[in-house]
């Protein structure tokens, strides 16, 4: 399982890294431990969340007292399946019909996400958020049609030890979640949906803003209601739909004002760089020192690896001031060039850490610039003061 663990090597200097000529434009792996690849379908890798463990336990909770445990098991395996199914018709849609591929589906406890390479714009998105729920409907199509072509009663929620029970219970957990994804709020389906229709008549950057007004009004309602009925689920759920739209708004209006600029406009030019023989101690000195919180690694010259503050500070708590910054410092980052899309470049992350803009000079890449969360704050807030001036 690929968790993220802090390097183990503390006192020895790193090795020279691989020489590749020009850098390209590169995304860092990201590792994102609280998640773990569990099987790859259509070469999509499908990830589970750790908080799934969480539901497995509930559900062993629930299941023990019970006479027929195995079948709240089978349902729960039949229902994981049905939101993977879900999810691979949000993938294969927008692959398929519009060529965006899908790096990876997520499983959480209430539900999958399909991240896509990119965004498609808002108008393209009502196919594939469609075909998610679509899925839904047609699985619970075809278990109607089994239980009715079996003759096999075909009852409610009602979680019993015949199978025929988990079948029709499945099929009404399909229903539920086709019409739990239906929901008009980001991240929801129904958001995107609503963001579609929205989109036939104004800018997407409005249809964003006003799906995730409407999105954040129902989650509130919906909160309300999980309060007043004592309902702790609908009310995770609620708080669940309502920061998501938040940040789905927020996270498009930032992509629309960094469309069409590039890395070297957003670049922090001036900064500090540390020898990759420093100690912990010469790092904390230059965080006092300065405002800066990351920093580029550099070994001869050549940008190896980079210290974050958060880096610095655990290394400290672990191994004192004395030793090395090779040994806590981060050696996978991103590198991209001034002349990259910026847009291009932020999408593909979350980042860890900073983003080191490395030149080409004298045939030798030289870092010229870095990119971190603070300076391209900055950069937007003062991109969208540009846009709000009136124009000359
Ligand atoms: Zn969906």
């Amino acid at each position: 399982m690929p968790t993220e663990m802090p390097p183990e090597e503390h006192d020895r200097l790193p090795e020279p890294p691989v020489s590749e000529g020009v850098p390209r434009p590169s995304a860092p792996p990201v590792r994102d431990s609280s998640s773990f690849q569990i099987a790859s379908i259509f070469g999509i890798p499908v990830r589970l969340h750790v908080t799934f463990f969480l539901l497995l336990i509930w559900l062993a909770a629930l299941g023990a007292g019970k006479s027929h445990p195995w079948a709240g098991l089978l349902f729960f395996l039949g229902l994981f399946a049905c939101v993977l199914l879900h999810e691979m018709g949000h993938a294969l849609v927008a692959s398929r019909i519009y060529g965006v591929p899908t790096r990876d589906i997520t499983l959480y406890p209430i539900g999958g996400v399909a991240r896509m390479e990119r965004t498609p714009r808002p108008r393209q998105e009502l196919g594939i958020a469609l075909a998610g729920p679509a899925v839904n409907v047609l699985i619970a199509g075809l278990l109607y049609g089994v239980l009715r072509a079996a003759h096999l009663p075909v009852t409610n929620w009602y979680l019993t030890g015949y199978p025929a029970h988990v079948l029709s219970s499945l099929m009404v957990a399909n229903l539920y979640l086709a019409g739990f994804n239906l929901i008009p709020a980001f991240p929801m389906d129904g958001g995107r949906i609503l963001r579609a229709a929205l989109a036939r008549t104004m800018d997407d950057l409005s249809a964003t803003t006003i799906a995730a007004r409407i999105g954040q009004f129902i989650a509130f309602l919906l909160g309300v209601y999980g309060f007043l009925s004592l309902n702790l689920l609908l009310m995770i759920v609620a708080a669940f739909v309502y920061f998501g739209a938040g940040q789905e708004a927020a996270s498009f209006q930032a992509k629309t004002l960094l469309m069409g600029h590039r890395v070297r406009e957003a670049m922090m030019r001036e900064f500090h760089t540390l020898p990759v023989g420093a100690t912990l101690r010469e790092a904390a000195d230059l965080l006092l020192a300065s405002s800066q919180q990351d920093f580029p690694i550099l070994h001869g010259g050549e940008a190896v690896g980079v210290l974050s503050r958060s880096a610095l500070l655990r290394g400290i708590a672990a191994e004192g001031y004395d030793s090395y910054v090779a040994g806590v410092m981060q050696r996978e980052f991103a590198r991209v060039q001034p002349d990259d899309d910026l847009e291009a470049v932020l999408s593909q992350g979350p980042f860890e850490g900073p983003i080191l803009v490395m030149a080409n000079e004298d045939g030798e890449p030289t870092l010229v610039g870095m990119l971190t969360q603070e300076n391209l704050i900055e950069f937007l807030t003062l991109t969208r003061l540009e846009r709000r001036r009136p124009p000359e």
